[in-house]
């Protein structure tokens, strides 16, 4: 397959005929033999990042792999490691628009190995799907990103802007030393991300069919209401924080926050977790403690959301404690450049039209938007991730590897930028 799909010394990019031809080429091929040796080349990176049991906060050596074939092409490597948190910035060109590819080398625990059908990270290929614990979450992104500027660089050698790498090995964790401390790290010396694509599964059913332009905001609340403790049979010597609370939750529960807007659906509240009472059935408890979560729309502040509650409360009579935690505000990147360049990339490759969504939990797209840097997530299926028999399909792998291509194409050759997007200014 190599020598096929190795166009260096080719200048130009591929039509869209070509491109699907190779697509068919390759499913052929792939389905008449899965020797190692006739795997392409994201598969056999795929598999070599598998095979490095990188459980989160823990890299394995995975960074090394990377890094080395990127330098390998031309790009400059920056570890930045933060506590034992494994990051690299890798850079090719100086000046810009800079597209930038993120992901994350660490993966979730395996879980019980024996309900596995497979070691989870012998990266076992069967019928067309490699196995193992990470390899849609997000390593087969990553192996895709590589390969795909392996042949873009080859071909074009002098590409407009930058290309660049944000890896980290604290996604799946605290996030705390990761991509958060990265964006820090370039913010402070002034390097600004214009487009970047999160190499997250977002494909629903089939590869490309949806691609995350956003993600709500998360803020949590950590409420105690004060009462005062008595005895049940002597209510009007105490005061019930229950009850105080069961009425203020009633009233939360029916707020509305906002309408959302296009891409997002309207703000919501929900309780998770209320404990109060000392386990005997006569005590009226002292104080009851409410947590709560909003998953919040553009259209609602974390300042908006906090006065509105903070209101409800006093409303209520309370006496009260208040405690918040941000997770991460909500990010939208508008219909611009990179969205017109994915939705095409994609098109071109599958066929298929894809759908936007802001559904779903948060992401360390949340590190990357703030400062308005156009962000968006697109990587494999993601009906396996983070469980028993996590695969990914070898023929989705080669597609996800050309459309990163394509979107290269797309935003760093001029002559496509006029073509295809004088119709699409920002
Ligand atoms: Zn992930």
């Amino acid at each position: 397959m190599t020598a096929a799909r190795n166009r260096r010394g080719a200048p130009g990019r591929p039509n869209a005929a070509a491109v699907w031809r190779r697509i068919i080429g390759f499913t052929r091929h792939f389905h008449m033999t899965q020797d190692s040796e006739d795997l392409s080349a994201t598969a056999v990176l795929t598999r070599e990042l598998v095979r490095r049991a990188s459980v989160t906060p823990h890299d394995a050596g995975c960074q090394d792999i990377l890094a080395q074939r990127l330098c390998a092409i031309g790009f400059d490597v920056e570890r930045l490691p933060f506590g034992e948190v494994a990051n690299f910035w890798a850079r090719r060109g100086r000046g810009g628009p800079l597209f930038a590819f993120a992901g994350h080398t660490d993966v979730v625990p395996a879980g019980p190995e024996a309900d596995w059908s497979v070691a989870p990270f012998a990266a076992t290929i069967r019928d067309g799907l490699l196995y193992g614990r990470g390899a849609a979450d997000m390593k087969g992104s990553l192996a895709a990103m590589v390969t795909a500027c392996e042949r873009f660089v080859a071909r074009r050698p002098d590409h407009d802007g930058s290309i660049a790498f944000l890896v980290t090995s604290d996604e799946e964790g605290d996030a705390v030393d990761g991509t958060r401390r990265v964006m820090a790290h370039l913010q402070a010396r002034g390097e600004t991300i214009d487009w970047c694509l999160v190499g997250e599964p977002s494909s629903d059913v089939a590869l490309g069919d949806t691609v995350k332009n956003g993600r709500r905001g998360s803020l949590t609340g950590n409420l105690r209401v004060h009462g005062k403790a008595g005895h049940v049979a002597y209510p009007h010597l105490a005061d019930n924080p229950i009850h105080r609370a069961a009425a203020l939750i009633e009233a939360l529960c029916s707020a509305h926050w906002d309408e959302g807007n296009e891409d997002f659906p309207p703000t919501t509240f929900q309780v998770s977790n209320v404990a109060a009472g000392t386990g005997v059935g006569n005590v009226i408890p002292a104080y009851a403690d409410i947590l709560f979560n909003l998953r919040f729309s553009p259209e609602s502040s974390t300042h908006t959301l906090k006065t509105r509650v903070d209101e409800l409360c006093r409303r209520h009579g309370l006496n009260y404690r208040l405690e918040w935690t941000l997770f991460g505000e909500p990010f939208r990147t508008p219909r611009g450049r990179l969205l017109s360049a994915v939705r095409a990339a994609i098109r071109e490759v599958t066929r298929r039209e894809t759908r936007l969504s802001t559904a779903g939990g948060t992401s360390d797209g949340r590190f990357i938007a703030p400062g308005g840097v156009q962000v968006v997530e697109l990587g494999p299926v993601n009906a396996t991730i983070h469980k028993i028999d996590e695969h990914v399909s070898l023929a989705d792998l080669e597609q996800l590897s050309l459309i990163y291509e394509r979107v290269l194409d797309e935003l760093l050759t001029a002559e496509h930028a006029t073509l295809e997007f004088a119709a699409h200014p920002d």
